[in-house]
């Protein structure tokens, strides 16, 4: 390990370790992504069904916090868990590829976020991803192709999904193929990011937990 380090980011979740890592690919400098939690490797996180193990209660993946107690809500306390440890909450999260709404980021950028619109992020979104729907082909629309977070269509759906999404439509609430895409509402299957090719893991969003990995290995042992 160094001592020095050119960049020092706080953090190894989702946003630290895609800063870290753009900062080590473009060799700006040696770079140290610090984090509280430990190591991700643990088949809490590695297998999906872990969620179960790691999210109801705070343990050493799950800071696990309480609200303060809300007033519209009759006082009640709210539990908040958040990740602990490389992945940051992405190692605990559910796996559903979503983003926000296009009107969301307009209305951000209609109050001042400079930058936020909706055609200013969705390249963003765009160079993350890499949708297997398209087939490595570099981008559509909505989606990218060719980035570094594998997103796939849910693999193991059930008798049971589909019974519900029939009830949905019955219901009124049209099926919408692709949530990330034109519009979000309607009912929907999920997209699962998931770098199980690429990173040998069984569970995502391992993107960060990949990248992460190649940052500290960037951070600890070059100095680019
Ligand atoms: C249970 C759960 C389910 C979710 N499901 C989904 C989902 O299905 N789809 C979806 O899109 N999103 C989901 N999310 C949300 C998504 O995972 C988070 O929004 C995202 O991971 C947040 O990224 P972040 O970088 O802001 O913070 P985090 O990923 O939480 O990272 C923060 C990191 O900083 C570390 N840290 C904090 N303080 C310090 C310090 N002083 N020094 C060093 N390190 C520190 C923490 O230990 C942690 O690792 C879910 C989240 C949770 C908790």
């Amino acid at each position: 390990m160094q001592d020095q380090y050119d960049y020092i980011v706080i953090g190894a979740g989702s946003a630290g370790c895609a800063v870290a890592a753009r900062l080590a690919d473009s060799r700006a400098g040696s770079v140290a992504l610090l984090e509280a939690g430990g190591h991700d490797f643990n088949p809490a996180i590695t297998i999906p069904i872990g969620i179960a193990s790691t999210v109801p209660k705070p343990g050493p993946f799950n800071y696990g916090y309480a609200t303060e107690p809300q007033p519209a809500l009759n006082e009640r306390v709210g539990y908040q868990p958040r990740g602990r440890g490389l992945g940051g909450s992405s190692s605990i999260n559910g796996m559903i590829y979503i983003r926000g709404t296009p009107s969301d980021y307009e209305r951000w950028a209609a109050d001042g976020c400079d930058g936020w619109g909706w055609e200013d992020v969705l390249p963003y979104f765009k160079r993350s991803e890499r949708n297997e729907r398209l087939g490595g082909q570099a981008e559509d629309a909505w989606h990218g192709g060719q980035g570094p977070m594998d997103v796939v269509d849910t693999r193991s759906t059930n008798p049971f999904d589909r019974r519900f999404l029939q009830a949905a439509e019955c219901a009124g609430l049209r099926y919408n193929p692709d949530f990330n895409g034109a519009e979000q509402e309607a009912s929907a299957s999920s997209s699962v990011p998931s770098a199980t090719a690429s990173a040998g893991m069984q569970r995502g969003p391992t993107c960060t937990r990949a990248t992460a990995n190649r940052s500290m290995a960037a951070a600890t042992t070059c100095r680019c």
